[in-house]
C-alpha cells in the first residue's frame, strides 16, 4: 500500500521551523511496511491545499495531512479536506462535549473561534486528541483514506501512536514489528558487508541497517497476521545477528541508548565512574547523566582543558606535556590515572584532542583524539582521527569515548571471571 504525506503550513515553506513532523511520519509508515513516494510542503492556502491534496488522492491509497487543524482564520485544513471529499461539516457533539471539559478544566473560556474545531466531516472518524484541542479525522473515500492530523509533534506523535498506527494496521490486514539490533564500534560499511547476505536473502522478515555516529542499528521488520507470528519470524534472524556481532551488540532493546547499556553495565556490576575531558568539554559526563539512575554509579567530572589545569586538577606530569604535547596518548593516560586516584572511582576515562577548526597540524591534524580508559588501573589507551565539523568531532569522540568503555569493561569482566576458574 503507497501513502503519501502533505505538511501544510506558510511557517515550513519560509523555513521557519523545521518539518519534524515528515521525518517522524516518514519513519513510522516505512516500520509499517507502507511505500512512502511523494511528500509535499503546501502554505495555508486553500486552492494550492486543494491542489495538492488531489493529486495525492488520485496517485496515493493513503494521504496522511499534518497541521492547519487549529481554530484561527488560516487554519484551514478541514475545511479543505471535506469539500475535496464533497462532504459537508456539521458539529460532532462529543468534540464539543471534549472541548468544553478541555476548557473548563484549565479554568478557561473558549473563544468563539474553538467550536469550529468540533466541526467533523459528515461520516468520518474521529481521533481523539488527549494533548489539545484539534480533533484528528480519517475520511475514507472511494479511493483513498485522507488522515488529518494535527501540527504541534506533542499533538500529533501520541495521536499516530493510538489512533493511526492501529487503523494502518487494519488497512492491511497485517501487523508490522520491528526489532532493532545496536551495534557498536563497528564501522558502517563493514557491517553492510557482515550482512549482505541476509539482505539479498530477505522476504519476511526484511533488514536495513541505518548509521549514527559510532553505531549502526539493524532494523529487523516481519509482518504477519497477528504480533507473536511476527515476533516468530524476526527471532531466528536476530538471534543470527546476535551471533554475528557478538559483544558489539549492545542492546535489542528499541529505548536502550549506548550511555543506557554503559551505565546498566556499571550499575550490575557495582562499578563507579569518573570522567576528566578536555576537546569534550564535559558532553561524556553529559551523557552519561542523561541516563536515569547514573547517580548510583557517577562520581565526578572533570572539564580540564587548559594544560594547567590537566597539572593541576589531574596530576598530569609538566614534563609529558612539554614532551609529548596535550593530545597524545601519555597525557591521555595520566588524566586517567590522576582522575582514578583523586575520585576513587573503578572506572576513569579520559578525552584529548584537536576538535579544530584550528589549532591542527601536519603530525597532529584536527580531528586527532586521544581516549583512555582506567579499570581498576588498566589502562587502555586509543587513538582515532575524526572528521568534519568542531562538533561533530566532539559528538563522535563523546561515542568513541562510551563505546571504549564498555569494551573495557567487558573485557575486564572475562578476565576477572577466567581468573576466577582457573
Ligand atoms: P494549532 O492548533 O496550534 O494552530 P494546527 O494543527 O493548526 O495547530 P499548525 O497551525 O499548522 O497546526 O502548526 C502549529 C504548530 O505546530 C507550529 O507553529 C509548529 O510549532 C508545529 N508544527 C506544525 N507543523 C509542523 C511540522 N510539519 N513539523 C514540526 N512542527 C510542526
Ligand atoms: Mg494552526
Amino acid at each position: 500500500m503507497t501513502v503519501e504525506l502533505i505538511c501544510v503550513g506558510t511557517e515550513l515553506l519560509l523555513g521557519n521551523i523545521v518539518n519534524t513532523n515528515a521525518a517522524y511520519l516518514a519513519e513510522q509508515c516505512a516500520g509499517l511496511g507502507l511505500s512512502c513516494y511523494f511528500q509535499t510542503v503546501v502554505g495555508d492556502n486553500g486552492e494550492r491545499l486543494s491542489m495538492v491534496l488531489r493529486t495525492a488522492m488520485d496517485r496515493s491509497d493513503i494521504v496522511l495531512l499534518c497541521g492547519g487543524l487549529g481554530p484561527t482564520e488560516d487554519d484551514l485544513t478541514k475545511e479543505t479536506a471535506a469539500a475535496v471529499c464533497g462532504r459537508e461539516l456539521e458539529m460532532h457533539e462529543p468534540s464539543r462535549t471534549a472541548l468544553e471539559r478541555y476548557f473548563a478544566d484549565r479554568g478557561m473560556e473558549p473563544t468563539q473561534n474553538n467550536w469550529k474545531q468540533a466541526m467533523i466531516p459528515r461520516d468520518s472518524i474521529v481521533l481523539d486528541n488527549h494533548n489539545g484541542t484539534a480533533p484528528g479525522v480519517i475520511l475514507e473515500t472511494e479511493g483513498a483514506k485522507v488522515i488529518l492530523l494535527p501540527g504541534p509533534p506533542n499533538e500529533l506523535v501520541p495521536m499516530f501512536e493510538e489512533s493511526v498506527a492501529p487503523y494502518l494496521e487494519t488497512l492491511s490486514g497485517q501487523v508490522i514489528c520491528s526489532r532493532t539490533v545496536k551495534v557498536c564500534g563497528v564501522g558502517e560499511s563493514k557491517v553492510e558487508t557482515m550482512v549482505k547476505d541476509l539482505i539479498d536473502a530477505q522476504t519476511n522478515p526484511t533488514l536495513a541497517t541505518y548509521a549514527k555516529t559510532g553505531e549502526v542499528h539493524i532494523r529487523v521488520t516481519a509482518s504477519a497476521q497477528d504480533r507473536k507470528t511476527a515476533w516468530k519470524l524476526m527471532k531466528p534472524l536476530v538471534k543470527e545477528l546476535k551471533n554475528r556481532f557478538g559483544n558489539d551488540v549492545y542492546t535489542t532493546e528499541e529505548e536502550t541508548t549506548l550511555e543506557k547499556a554503559v551505565v546498566d553495565l556499571l550499575i550490575a556490576n557495582d562499578l563507579t565512574v569518573s570522567c576528566a575531558e578536555s576537546c569534550t568539554g564535559g558532553m561524556l559526563s553529559a551523557r552519561l547523566i542523561n541516563v536515569p539512575g547514573v547517580s548510583e554509579v557517577y562520581k565526578t567530572g572533570y572539564v580540564t582543558y587548559s594544560n594547567k589545569a590537566k597539572r593541576k586538577t589531574l596530576g598530569v606530569k609538566k614534563g609529558t606535556l612539554q614532551k609529548y604535547g596535550a593530545v597524545s596518548a601519555q597525557v591521555a593516560e595520566e588524566m586517567a590515572r590522576g582522575t582514578a586516584l583523586g575520585t576513587k572511582a573503578d572506572v576513569a576515562m579520559a578525552v584529548t584532542g584537536i576538535a579544530g577548526p584550528d589549532g591542527g597540524s601536519e603530525e597532529k591534524p584536527v580531528g586527532l583524539v586521544y581516549i583512555a580508559c582506567n579499570v581498576k588501573g588498566d589502562v587502555t589507551v586509543k587513538k582515532y582521527q575524526f572528521s568534519g565539523s568542531r562538533s561533530k568531532i566532539r559528538e563522535s569522540a563523546v561515542s568513541a569515548a562510551l563505546i571504549l568503555m564498555r569494551r573495557c569493561m567487558l573485557e575486564y569482566f572475562s578476565r576477572v571471571t577466567f581468573g576466577k576458574k582457573d
